[in-house]
């Protein structure tokens, strides 16, 4: 990131924190260890680069903001500053050797006194060696020294830890937010619903961008839908020839099933409350005259059948098997 970004970042995503941490340091106040627990994409890594900037930075502003040009802010941004240093995952797992070479740089680091900043992201990735290591470390009395954990699941945080830390929330990115942040990653307003139910990770989004892998998807998703309306045995056909070279992850099966739910979920919008803000908006005629022709009992048993993939999927049954007897199931239903 550039310093510019970090700010930015910061400011759109976490603005009530950012100003709480201001006035935090403003007060000299700053703990010595904090966890940050968030989902992914929620800007704890920004936030946790901003307080630092705000910390190094030599022209805070006059709304006490890091000034995000000069040399400290600048090196802090890109990850280059000598007393600011982020750990994380190597493979699977942050190790032992990692947090000891941690300790070590910051042991041999520039003059006495000096304040020296730590992150380590995906904090829940260390082996208990490594967090243990990390205990003595961030207990040792008079060290100058600020961290900052990040994680997307605390439950997985050794309770040890967690007791010596401040544990902050970071909340989900508001709806408008995270359209922000589609939007700049490319995609159509129309799709802005659908994807806010498959993944609240822009890290995701962008992956499958540059795969278009969401255009193909839900086009293909669109005609099994068509298909099922006709009561058309088509429905069954295309999934190994369309949709199942799409399937090349679990996360992208996963979302999979959640835009067949999804689309269903448009029928049953349509059928009680009437509204067309649809997942599925190019599918709003077929979707409609869905709703019309279904009793409650049957859309409720569709969407039972798409909710049994996941266990399904659970028990390794082939992903291709389960969208073909999940389709025939409808097909049956639709009868
Ligand atoms: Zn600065």
């Amino acid at each position: 990131m550039t310093e510019n970004q970090v700010i930015q970042e910061t400011e759109l995503k976490q603005k009530d924190l950012m100003n709480k941490f201001i006035h935090v340091i403003e007060n000299h106040e700053l703990s010595h260890s904090y966890l940050f627990n968030g989902e992914e994409g929620v800007g704890k890594l920004s936030l946790a680069l901003f307080i630092t900037m705000r910390m190094f930075c030599k022209n805070v502003t006059d709304d006490s903001m890091p000034c995000g040009k000069c040399d400290e802010c600048r090196r802090i941004a890109t990850q280059q500053h000598p007393d600011v240093v982020i750990i994380k995952p190597e493979g699977l797992s942050i190790k032992v050797d990692q947090i000891r070479y941690l300790k070590s740089e910051f042991s041999k680091s520039g003059l006495e006194g000096n304040k020296k900043f730590f992150i380590i992201q995906d904090a829940e990735k260390m082996t208990t060696g490594a967090a243990n290591s990390l205990l003595k470390f961030i207990e040792e009395p008079g060290a100058n020294i600020v961290s900052f954990l990040l994680t997307t699941n605390r439950n997985l945080i050794l309770p040890t830890i967690i007791s010596r830390t401040q544990v902050v929330d970071l909340e989900s990115l508001s709806e408008d937010t995270f359209n922000k942040e589609l939007e700049k990653v490319g995609v159509a307003p129309s799709q802005f619903k659908l994807l806010g139910k498959l993944t609240n990770r822009i890290s995701t989004v962008k992956e499958w961008q540059e795969e278009d892998w969401i255009k193909n998807s839900t086009s293909v998703v669109g005609h099994w839908f068509d298909y099922l309306t006709k009561r058309d045995g088509d429905a069954f056909v295309i999934i190994q020839s369309n949709l199942m070279p799409l399937m090349t992850d679990n996360n992208k099966k996963q979302s999979l099933i959640n835009m067949l739910l999804s689309i269903f979920e448009d029928v049953l919008n349509a059928k009680y409350i009437g509204n067309d803000d649809f997942c599925f908006p190019k599918q709003a005629a077929n979707i409609k005259l869905l709703a019309s022709q279904l009793s409650e009992s049957q859309l409720v048993q569709i969407i039972e059948t798409i909710l049994n993939c996941n266990s399904k999927m659970a028990v390794n049954v082939s992903f291709q098997n389960i969208l073909e007897a999940t389709t025939l199931r409808i097909l049956k239903i639709l009868e």
